[in-house]
Formats: structure tokens, sequence, C-alpha cells
């Protein structure tokens, strides 16, 4: 008897320790899951009843081939924040709506805090080729880091893996593995140069140069045109460069040398 009062106790006692750790954000995740009950509603609100005044059949035509629309961009992210928990925070506040897919932190844990297939709010006014919505085509993926340290082993390990499972899953092509601060060149500047881009596009998530360096540029070379190639918007041209110079160089220097425009020129070809 006494023996089964222990277990009872013991058993209790762990029902209270389990429901307050899973009801750390049990009341954001109500509203996350509230939400795309909603979104749900709203994908099946065929057909569309708008006051656009077209002239739509009388009777509706649903076809039977459809999908959901996938991502094509992966964006990575440093988070300019002390710790993780301190980013989970930041994502389910609602005065400043920010958020990512996937927050990975130093020890390699991976933080899932919305489906794939719905809008996050971490590329903000940003440009990418003709693409001016990264939101929308994008999956944003945050790397617990200040913005002033090197990245963890087994954040990385965790990158890569989550790379590649969304790679396989959305079809990404290699080219479209970037970075906050090559969409956004004027205002952001993460992943900080530390970050180790090279070894990503080894493995696919990415372009690199080839290591050569070519004797000599063409002579037709235009350095803005290639920077515009690879995608970044050229508006401001030295914004454009010190995107370049981080991800490409690991480089947070003004301007462009002869190498390094050798390395530029090798890597507009990459992307033509
Ligand atoms: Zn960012």
């Amino acid at each position: 008897m006494k023996k089964y009062f222990v277990a009872f106790g013991v058993l209790a006692f762990s029902v209270i320790i389990y429901s307050c750790s899973a009801g750390k954000y049990s009341s954001t995740n109500k509203v996350y899951k509230k939400q795309v009950k909603e979104y749900a509603k709203l994908l099946s609100a065929y057909p569309v009843k708008d006051s656009a005044g077209l002239p739509y059949a009388a009777e509706w035509t649903g076809t039977t081939n459809l999908s959901m629309r996938r991502p094509n961009f992966v964006i990575i992210h440093h988070t300019a924040q002390n710790s993780c928990e301190q980013t989970l925070k930041t994502f389910t506040q609602t005065k400043n709506p920010v958020s990512a897919h996937y927050v990975i932190c130093k020890d390699g844990t991976v933080h899932h805090m919305l489906n794939d297939l719905l809008r996050a709010h971490h590329a903000g006014v940003s440009k990418w080729g003709n693409n001016t919505d990264l939101n929308s085509s994008s999956i944003g993926i945050e790397l617990d880091n200040n913005g002033f340290e090197y990245f963890s082993e087994a954040q990385m390990n965790s990158l890569l893996q989550l790379l590649d499972r969304i790679k396989k899953a959305y079809n990404i092509p290699a080219a479209n593995f970037i970075g906050h601060g090559d969409i956004a060149p004027t205002r952001k500047n993460d992943p900080n140069w530390r970050f180790p881009w090279k070894q990503l596009a080894e493995k696919g998530f990415g372009y690199w140069y080839d290591e050569t360096v070519i004797p000599e540029l063409p002579q037709n070379f235009n350095p803005l045109q290639a920077l515009r190639i690879i995608g970044f918007d050229i508006k401001d041209t030295n914004a454009a460069i010190i995107g370049f110079k981080r991800h490409w160089l690991q480089d947070t220097t003004k301007g462009l040398n002869d190498a390094q425009l050798k390395r530029l020129y090798e890597l507009s070809r990459k992307y033509q």
C-alpha cells in the first residue's frame, strides 16, 4: 500500500513537472494553432467572392490538379541575440512581429517554429535578382549567434542536416541558399563574416568560385553587372560590394582590389 502511494506521488510530481515545462509556450502555441485554422478556412474558400466585378461563371469548376506553393529560397541569419531562449521569446511576442521557420541553438537543438509552407517574417525589405518578396518564397533559418562569434560545430551539423532535408523536400536550386546580408545589403550583415559559406557550397548549398586565380580579367568585365548577375541589388554600390566580400571573401572592408575582382568575375560565371 505504502509503495503504491510513493509511486502515485512520483507520478503526480512528474505530471506537474511535465505540464510546467510543456506549458512554457502553451499560450503562444494556441495563437499559432488558431491562426493556422483561419488560414485553412481561407484555403477552402473557393470560389473566391470578391468585388472586382469580374464575370465569373455561374457554376464553379474546381480543378483536380493542385498542390501547395513551395519555398524556393533559403535565407540564413544570425540572431544578433545572446541566447536561443531570448530569440524564442522575441519570436513569440506580437509587438514586433518577427519570426523564422527554424532557430538553431549553439548545442545543435533545432526549433521548428512554423510550417515550411507558411510565411515567416524574417527577410523584411529585401531584393535578390528580381524577387522582392523573399518572405513569400523562402525558408528562414536563424542561428543563435550574437554577430561577433564563430558558429559551433554542433550548430553547423544541425544546419547541414536541415539544409539537406529542405533542399530535397522542395527541390531548391544550389544558387538559392543565401544570407540575409545578401538580400538586404544596406540594412543587414548576417550571418557574420565568420559563417562558413564555402563549406556549404561544397555540399551543394550556394555557389563558390574556382580557387585558381585567372591571369587577366576580360577587358569588358563590369563588376556591377557581375554583382547584379549573382543577385545583388546594386542601387547602393558600396553596400553590394561589402555584401559580396562578407559572403565570398570573409572580408569586411570596402572596395575591390584586382585579385578580388577576379574572384567576383569567377563567381558571376557560376550564375550564368
Ligand atoms: Zn537576419
